[in-house]
């Protein structure tokens, strides 16, 4: 009956009927049977079918409290009841309640503002970041750079900033002036060296880069904490400290993505606090709702927002967006914020991530695994043809050990582009809800579908 009320009395193949007809899906290559998911719980999804799955995805890594929280629903509803929409350009109660709250969680004074998406976020630091040069006599500065590896968004100018080229053919030009250095891959370091005796030359390169291109031209740096979507690539400890020193220096922002890393997901409350430093703007979304609402945010440094709140100076903000910052959205981001606060779940998704660590080292002598990383509640396995070479793993290999997991009910991602077109990096990043028997369930499973191999 309870499948009744989410099929609207459809069986699966009409579903799958009318799937086929009229909806188009994400990014996903062709395919007539997707899933078609109907409950959830905890860090369990239910499909049209009955079988139940344990996401080890989060979904696209957001859903970070888990499945199911009435709590979340019913501040939304609560929300949406008393007041359903007020624009922005004015200001709203849960708005303040959770720009100040987005504040706190920095642990500095920032200013936010609210968009829809990671890749609006991104968009939005970019304009921020060009306008404040702008009105700091520095007009110029417009050149964003950014690695390659990195994803950033779908968007013309979020896109630009990504560094993976078979996610920008077919669609370029993209937005002029993003440029792009090598990412901090110990595993295959681009610089030919080995992490402990070199110069962390991954970081040195932006200090390169600025001045060749010229520091009056570079208007900020954006990077994750961890590159996530482009291959779990974790930087060495000093990286991020570095590259903040460098951009001091040249004068230019420094933008931190916690689209993925924030709110949790790292094992501390945003990405970049494990490395001590304080960016000038922060852009999150994802797990500030813990995917059940679209809402992002881009927080800036108050003084840098200083510079926009003149009166009479016309320099404000030229930006407006509809639904940004909506009120249902936003009271439901409050409420997940404060439950994550309440139940510990920060500390909770180092616990399960260090437990995760340790325990998937059940395939590290697999010769299909070349490298095993993590951040935080986030696992990325590098699969490889051959250790020695670290030829990367034929793309059926790795499907394989993603359809022999799903067969056994955890599902796990993949990405990489390694080599453009082989993403043959496994990902984990199950919700914060995974109980003790759920992580033990997960790595069974994926030493079984290893074991296929
Ligand atoms: N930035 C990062 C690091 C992401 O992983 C993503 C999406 O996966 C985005 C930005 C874009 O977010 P959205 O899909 O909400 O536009």
């Amino acid at each position: 009956s309870q499948l009744q009320t989410f099929s609207q009395g459809l069986n699966k193949e009409e579903l799958l009927e009318k799937d086929r007809s009229y909806m188009w899906h994400h990014m996903s290559q062709y395919n007539p049977n997707p899933m078609i998911a109907t409950e959830s719980k905890g860090a369990w999804i239910t499909d049209v079918d009955g079988n139940r799955y344990l996401d080890g995805m989060s979904g696209l890594w957001c859903v970070n409290i888990g499945y199911g929280r009435q709590e979340l629903a019913d501040a939304a509803y609560e929300q949406l009841k008393s007041l359903a929409y007020f624009p922005l350009t004015q200001s709203h109660v849960p708005g303040i309640r959770l720009a100040e709250k987005v504040s706190e969680w920095l642990g500095d004074e920032y200013r936010v503002f609210f968009s829809n998406s990671g890749s609006e976020a991104n968009e939005v630091a970019f304009k921020i970041a060009r306008q404040y040069h702008h009105q700091k006599g520095q007009p110029g500065r417009f050149k964003f750079i950014s690695r390659h590896r990195a994803y950033h968004g779908n968007t013309m100018g979020a896109l630009a900033a990504t560094g993976q080229a078979v996610r920008k053919q077919k669609y370029e030009p993209l937005a002029p002036g993003f440029l792009h250095t090598a990412p901090p891959y110990c595993y295959r370091c681009p610089f030919g060296k080995t992490y402990g005796s070199c110069n962390l030359e991954c970081a040195q390169v932006f200090d390169e880069v600025i001045n060749w291109e010229g520091a009056e031209t570079v208007a900020g740096v954006i990077m994750e904490p961890t590159i996530t979507g482009g291959g779990v690539i974790v930087p060495p400890p000093e990286y991020l400290p570095k590259v903040r020193e460098i951009c001091d220096k040249l004068g230019v922002l420094l933008i931190i993505d916690e689209v993925i890393c924030g709110f949790g997901r790292s094992g501390r409350k945003f990405g970049h606090q494990n490395f001590g430093v304080k960016p000038d703007i922060v852009t999150m979304a994802k797990g500030i709702t813990s995917g059940y609402l679209p809402l992002s945010a881009t927080a800036v440094r108050a003084d840098i927002a200083d510079c926009f709140n003149e009166p009479g100076t016309n320099r404000h903000f030229r930006h407006v967006n509809t639904f940004g910052g909506n009120p249902a959205a936003c009271a439901l981001a409050v409420k997940n914020m404060e439950l994550i606060e309440e139940e510990g779940l920060v500390e909770r998704a180092e616990q399960l991530g260090v437990a995760l660590r340790e325990k998937i080292r059940v395939i590290e002598n697999h010769p299909n695994v070349g490298d095993i990383r993590t951040f935080g509640l986030i696992c990325g396995i590098e699969m490889v043809e051959n250790r020695d070479i670290k030829q990367p793993a034929e793309p059926d290999k790795v499907t394989k050990v993603i359809a022999e997991s799903k067969k056994r009910g955890l599902i796990i991602g993949r990405n990489g582009d390694t080599v453009p077109g082989f993403n043959n990096v496994l990902t984990i990043a199950p919700p914060f809800a995974t109980t003790d028997e759920d992580l033990e369930f997960i790595v069974r499973i994926v030493k079984e579908a290893f074991d296929t191999l």
